[in-house]
């Protein structure tokens, strides 16, 4: 069998679906290859749904303007989700608190991030030991203090995806290829054909390899500097829940490990997260969901007895330099890789679609958009790629 589309998209997480809403805004005819049996089977949907822009170490660094940019495009581009799916997606709006839980944490904010934020002009507002209690009753009365962080959102990533799925479903532009793995793409100077399971060639101007962990396999150049990293998360409900748990999601540092909450609109409370790197299983532990617990205790001690609902986990997609990788992988720009999100997948999907529409569409970039398709090419990682042919 042979189909023939203007792009074909190999995985339908977040960055994939959020690629092909772009594309096809822009007119271009779409196939969306998934090998499971809905969109957002991977790592889009075990993700806690933070909007990241300042709590990361990572986005205080190269990737700062990178998560400027989408945190930008971020509530534009929901909105949109929702006028096209009809489904809503509440987005928290108040920020993120970053704590400290004891004194050492707190002279090490002081000391090392704080610094950075200034560097950085990120919006960081201190608050003192009763102000984060007002703020957020739940919190552990032990806590020092911390930093109100307003430029941060948060969503239930299922959520979103469930809207951005159904968005994709009901356009025209898109075919959506459920059940089906891409298995090989043969890229040529004219186009590029994608070879799936069931026998089928796609043929098209382009192929974006959007397969979080797994893309490698599509662009194997570049496959040794991708690797999984496994997380692991809980969910926990309020006793007679209505309404968010809590006002802000929440990060600070127990024993030297991160723990995180983030709150859902119906009273449950996402609590995470773990990082194994090199691990690609989904098996959720028993020994990661003690911590986590442990984590919730220390932070907000009455949350830790409420009903557990969840226990996951997901594979998130990681880069060897932390960077995305957002750019053509083969000779003749026909195969774009668009993954390595690592830990900012959900934040990034906004500012990665733009990047692939401008890669698609040079003529129409400008600085800042080049800017950031030079930090996110694959070719800064020099591999077995070999030269392109105006380079030969
Ligand atoms: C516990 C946890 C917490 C997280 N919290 C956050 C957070 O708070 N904020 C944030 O920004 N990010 C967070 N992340 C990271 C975020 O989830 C990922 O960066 C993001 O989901 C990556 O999206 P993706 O579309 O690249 O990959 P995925 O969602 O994994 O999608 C890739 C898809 O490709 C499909 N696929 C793979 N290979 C093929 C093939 N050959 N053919 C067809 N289909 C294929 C897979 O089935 C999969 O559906 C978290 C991740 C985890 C695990």
């Amino acid at each position: 069998m042979r189909e023939t589309c203007d792009v074909t998209i190999a995985g339908g997480g977040i960055v994939g679906c959020a690629i092909a809403q772009r594309l096809t805004a822009e007119g271009r005819r779409v196939v969306i290859v998934e090998k499971g049996q809905r969109l957002g089977n991977g790592a889009s949907s075990a993700a806690m749904g933070g909007i990241i822009t300042e709590t990361d170490e990572l986005c205080l660094g190269p990737l700062r303007e990178l998560v400027k940019r989408s945190r930008e495009l971020y509530p534009a581009w929901v909105a949109a989700v929702i006028g096209l799916s009809g489904i809503e997606v509440p987005l928290l709006t108040a920020g993120a608190l970053q704590i400290a839980l004891d004194d050492a944490e707190m002279i090490r904010l002081h000391e090392r991030i704080v610094p950075r934020w200034q560097a950085t002009g990120a919006r960081a507002e201190p608050l003192l030991r009763h102000e984060v209690l007002r703020a957020e009753p739940l919190i552990s009365r032990q806590v020092r203090g911390g930093f109100h962080l307003p430029a941060e959102l948060a969503l239930e990533p299922r959520r979103l995806m469930a809207a951005l799925s159904a968005a994709l479903w009901l356009d025209p532009g898109v075919r959506i290829r459920l059940g089906t793995r891409a298995t090989r793409v043969d890229a040529s100077p004219h186009g590029v054909a994608v070879h799936l399971d069931d026998g089928t060639r796609i043929e098209s101007g382009h192929v974006i390899v959007a397969g979080g962990h797994l893309s490698g396999s599509l662009a194997p150049d570049h496959a040794g500097q991708l690797f999984p990293i496994k997380g692991e998360a809980i969910e926990v409900i309020a006793p007679g829940a209505g309404g968010y748990p809590m006002r802000h999601h929440v990060y600070a540092s127990v024993e030297g490990r991160d723990i995180y909450a983030v709150p859902r609109n119906d009273g449950r409370l996402a609590v995470g997260v773990t990082h194994e790197r090199g691990r690609s299983d989904t098996v959720p532990t028993p020994g990661n969901l003690a911590m986590i617990r442990h984590g919730l205790a220390a932070l907000a001690p009455s949350a830790a007895s409420w009903r557990m609902r969840r226990h996951w986990s997901g594979v998130r997609p990681g880069s060897v330099d932390g960077i995305p990788f957002i750019g053509p992988a083969d000779r003749y720009g026909r195969l774009i890789l668009a993954t390595g999100h690592a830990g900012l997948g959900i934040t990034l999907a906004p500012v990665t679609a733009e990047l692939v529409g401008g890669l698609l569409d040079p003529g129409g970039t400008d600085a800042a958009t080049r800017d950031l398709l030079a930090l996110c090419d694959p070719a800064r990682v020099r591999s077995a790629i070999g030269p392109s042919p105006t380079e030969r």
